[in-house]
């Protein structure tokens, strides 16, 4: 059975093998990336050096820190349903105008244009474009 070359493989070795610490934290630990763990634990096994981890701390560990499910995001109605200017936040997407209307300190707060942007990732529709982009004495 192989050795590990050095202090720092012996090192990732040594949280590796223990099986608490994901590559993540072991980069972290090591002042390491996450790649480089992984690189390095996986050049060790290709030299045969036992990289085997401790089953049962890895399920223990998955067990007491589940992944978190990511959580859906709910629209409670339909945007079409909103007149230009009084489009909620909650409703904004990549294709609509953000340009905002209302008064963030009033209890009603602010709504947006909600019109059809220019383009994919532009942040408004083309008269708010043209009202955010070009100063008044450009236009005349
Ligand atoms: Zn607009």
């Amino acid at each position: 059975m192989s050795e590990p070359k050095n202090a720092i493989e012996q090192a990732t070795l040594d949280l590796w093998r223990k099986g608490v610490m994901t590559a993540d934290e072991i980069g972290l630990e090591l002042g390491k990336s996450k790649n480089a763990i992984v690189g390095m634990v996986n050049r060790m096994r290709q030299r045969g050096v036992d990289v085997s981890r401790d089953e049962v701390v890895m399920a223990k560990r998955k067990l007491f820190h589940p992944v978190p499910k990511p959580i859906p995001v709910q629209l409670d109605d339909d945007p079409k349903g909103y007149e230009k200017g009084h489009l909620p936040v909650r409703h904004l997407n990549s294709r609509t105008c953000r340009w905002p209307y209302g008064d963030t300190r009033a209890e009603s707060g602010v709504t947006y244009c909600g019109d059809v942007t220019m383009e994919v990732g532009r942040s408004y529709c083309r008269e708010h474009h043209t009202k955010a982009y070009y100063s008044p004495s450009r236009r005349s």
